[in-house]
């Protein structure tokens, strides 16, 4: 076993505990990595306790005082960049460049908290005559971020900096297949000063996410994950009458337009639908071809066929997402899909106990098909073909998940047209992977997202904080009045 048996991280020491334990497995060749602790209710309440307790001295600083030790952490994130990007790589399977990127996205993440102090500035008004009604945003207590595989650095920091500048405590469920990236995070934040109890990693699956849903003093749950399981979290802890925001699977298309740049459609494409090898929430998982755009099609061939596993493409997860995938393509094919490229039984020499799945571009692919509407959540382009526009929005907006779409064209009005009528949170005009960036928030509409609001940038601010109105009169001349 490469790196040492994992423990929880409650009050800035790292605690055995669990119910029985998971190996960690690296998805690049198959090498046992680590051991983490399943863990349940007790562990639970044990960060909960050191969250509490750590919360009255946090969240009575201001906020410029909290904030220096995001600017810190950020510095590290940047001084470690390598070791966390070799880290993710490890235990997810994603290529080294496509894990520096998540930690340079983390870096971004961090940026937007530190400056926070100033953005979160309440308002103040004279509302009659002599009387000042005055708002202040304050922090919640102690909440909980549940995140999944996919991003094991850049997803915890989407909430880690805001909601702890913000003054809360947090604990992070990180996903149970990817637990290495979360323990290094803990060991940086704590290097930065951040005091002990206020960030707690606990881990484990499905019984301490239960745990975390029902603990009476955890005040908001976000949940990054598969829609199933963010629509578990959202019921029970709403139920529970928590505040709860989660994020759910997506199924994103890319409408292509005849006009469309042939060069730069085809790379960015290609890049969107393999990048991570397609296990972004953001990837291309469905283009829809609109009119004669074959020309597009063979460029986007030839730029699918330059990725290869094990060289610019990572792998999958598991043996089981391996199966899954390849499952998906086999199927469409039965039913009369033309597989142009196909990444079908990809190995990589002297790493062949890895998971792979070359890039796959599957042609005439009908809506009907269980490639055309479910998240396959590999390297794989389902291309579904329409006359107009106006069927290829229809196909989109079908879709139950609505995180994102794109539109490649060279016309500003179709793009604009485009833009307004798909129905998904985040929209991309000859951009593949339309994520945007600070101060601009991330979250998708339908299955994709349940709650209110966004999970980073300006919106994160009000799901992690509650607004206190105070109104004030100091002078006897304002007389009294109906309000007094
Ligand atoms: P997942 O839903 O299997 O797991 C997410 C988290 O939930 C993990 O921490 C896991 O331990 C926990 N969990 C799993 N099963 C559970 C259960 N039955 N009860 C309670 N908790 C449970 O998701 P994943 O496979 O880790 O991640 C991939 C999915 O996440 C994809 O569907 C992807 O689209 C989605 N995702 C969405 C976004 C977004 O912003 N919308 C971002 C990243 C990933």
């Amino acid at each position: 076993m490469k790196y040492p048996v994992l423990t929880n991280y409650i009050d800035g020491k790292n605690t055995p505990g669990g119910n029985g334990s998971l190996d960690v497995f690296s998805p690049l060749n198959g090498e046992l990595l680590s051991r983490v602790p399943m863990s349940g209710a007790s562990a639970v309440n044990a960060a909960v306790k050191a969250g509490r307790a750590a919360f009255a001295e946090w969240s009575d600083q201001p906020i410029k005082e909290r904030v220096q030790v995001f600017y810190r952490y950020r510095n590290l994130l940047e001084r470690d960049a390598d070791e966390l990007a070799a880290l993710v790589t490890e235990e997810n399977g994603k290529t080294r460049d496509e894990a520096l990127a998540e930690v340079l996205k983390s870096m971004e993440l961090t940026e937007f908290a530190c400056a926070l102090p100033q953005s979160i500035s309440g308002e103040v008004q004279e509302v009659s005559r002599g009387v000042e009604c005055r708002s202040e945003r304050l922090p919640l207590g102690v909440v909980a971020s549940i995140t999944p595989f996919n991003f094991p650095n850049m997803v915890p920091n989407w909430t880690i900096p805001n909601a702890i500048a913000l003054g809360n405590a947090m604990i992070l469920k990180p996903s149970e297949v990817v637990p290495l990236s979360a323990m290094k995070l803990a060991e940086l934040l704590k290097e930065a000063g951040l005091p002990d109890g206020i960030f707690n990693v606990v881990h484990g699956g499905r019984e301490v996410v239960e745990a975390i849903c029902d603990h009476p003093d955890i005040e908001a749950i976000s949940f990054v994950g598969s829609t199933k399981v963010a629509k578990l979290v959202y019921t029970r802890a709403t139920a529970n009458l928590k505040r709860a925001l989660t994020l759910g699977s997506a199924k994103n298309h890319l409408i292509v337009l005849p006009d469309a740049h042939r060069d730069m459609t085809a790379s960015n494409v290609a890049a969107s639908m393999s990048g991570c090898a397609g296990q972004r929430c953001m990837a291309a998982s469905a283009m829809v071809a609109v009119g004669d755009i074959d020309h597009i099609i063979e460029k986007l061939c030839v730029e699918a066929r330059k990725i290869v596993p094990g060289k610019n493409l990572g792998a999958v997860i598991s043996k089981q997402a391996k199966e899954r995938i390849e499952g998906y393509i086999t199927e469409a094919e039965a039913q009369g899909a033309t597989v142009l490229v196909d990444g079908r039984g990809a190995t990589v020499a002297g790493s062949e106990g890895g998971y792979y799945v070359g890039p796959t571009v599957i042609d005439n692919v009908t809506p009907d098909m269980k490639i055309a509407r479910e998240e396959v959540f590999g390297p794989v382009l389902p291309i579904l073909r329409a006359p107009t526009v106006d069927e290829a929005i229809e196909i989109e907006n079908a879709s139950q998940y609505g995180n994102a779409a794109a539109v490649f064209t060279q016309s500003g009005g179709l793009a604009r047209y485009v833009a307004e009528k798909a129905d998904a949170g985040m929209i991309g005009v000859n951009i593949g992977v339309p994520v945007p960036r600070e101060p601009f928030s991330f979250g998708g509409w339908s299955d994709s997202r349940f709650g209110v609001g966004d999970l980073t940038g300006k919106s994160s601010i009000e799901f992690w904080t509650k607004l206190k109105k105070i109104t004030t009169k100091w002078n006897p001349e304002a007389r009294s009045n109906w309000m007094s």
